[in-house]
């Protein structure tokens, strides 16, 4: 299983608009952060994980014809925004990728993209999405015979879907893990965390919060995602120890 970082930045992105910041400024490729999302290459089988606002440039960058799922983790903008471009794949009359979220995600992407879903069956035309959904729960999945795992997360203000493969699983935007779900997160060979800045946030972790759980749950490798422009890469890795590193867009991870 390949495993491709797409972006690893918080709602904002890095650099984030007017700021001129260290971090903002910063020459090391490693702190330009698009919105995040990953990609998951396993036989065949192409899954992404959310369609972030940079969605459009991540597929260019990575070549990407063809994508067979889309996991949503939950409807906030940095993770849905990309939902419209979907569309070049029914344009090039190639295989619409399948959508996975729950009934809350699937209500908000319904809602934000409103002309997509209520479209006029008298007024047909101008090239809307038509895109299919699976409404999820908790419960695992199967994509062909790929078995998916969904986490529930607490995203502060919500509950949020992760998502576990094989022995990888990806962790985006949480203030805490249920008991629950983290006996579900045994046995990692790579997790993909939150870990927004150094100082506390009602709906994210904390990096010293995120290394807290990379001790706890120890999975063999940890990368930090979801970094705002408080977070220097080179800096922050100094920190850190070798178990616990920070992604950065264009990182790929390889998992048995
Ligand atoms: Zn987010
Ligand atoms: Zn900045
Ligand atoms: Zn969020």
């Amino acid at each position: 299983m390949r495993i491709t970082i797409l972006g690893t930045g918080t709602s904002t992105g890095v650099p984030m608009i007017g700021c001129s910041c260290k971090v903002c400024t910063s020459s090391d490729p490693r702190d330009k952060r698009q919105r995040v999302s990953a990609l998951i290459e396993l036989g065949d089988t192409t899954i992404l994980i959310d369609t972030s606002a940079d969605f459009r440039a991540q597929m260019l960058a990575h070549h990407v014809r063809k994508l067979d799922a889309v996991l949503y983790t939950h409807g906030h903008y940095d993770h849905i925004a990309g939902f419209d471009d979907l569309r070049a794949f029914q344009f090039l009359k190639l295989p619409v990728p399948m959508c996975y979220a729950n009934k809350e995600t699937h209500e908000i992407i319904r809602s934000t993209f409103s002309y997509a879903f209520d479209a006029k069956p008298n007024r047909p035309g101008g090239g809307v999405p038509n895109i299919p959904f699976t409404i999820i729960d908790a419960a695992s999945f199967m994509i062909g015979d790929i078995r998916i795992a969904p986490i529930v997360l607490d995203h502060g203000i919500m509950d949020i879907f992760g998502y576990r493969i094989g022995n990888f699983a990806y962790l985006t935007d949480c203030k805490r893990i249920p008991v629950a779900s983290k006996e579900k997160l045994m046995n990692l060979e790579v997790l993909v965390l939150d870990g927004l800045r150094y100082t506390e946030h009602p709906t994210h972790l904390a990096i010293s919060e995120s290394v807290a759980l990379a001790k706890e749950l120890s999975p063999k490798m940890t990368y930090l995602t979801h970094m705002n422009h408080d977070v220097l890469h080179a800096e922050a890795e100094e920190k850190l120890t070798k178990n616990v590193r920070l992604a950065y867009d264009g990182m790929k991870i390889d998992v048995e």
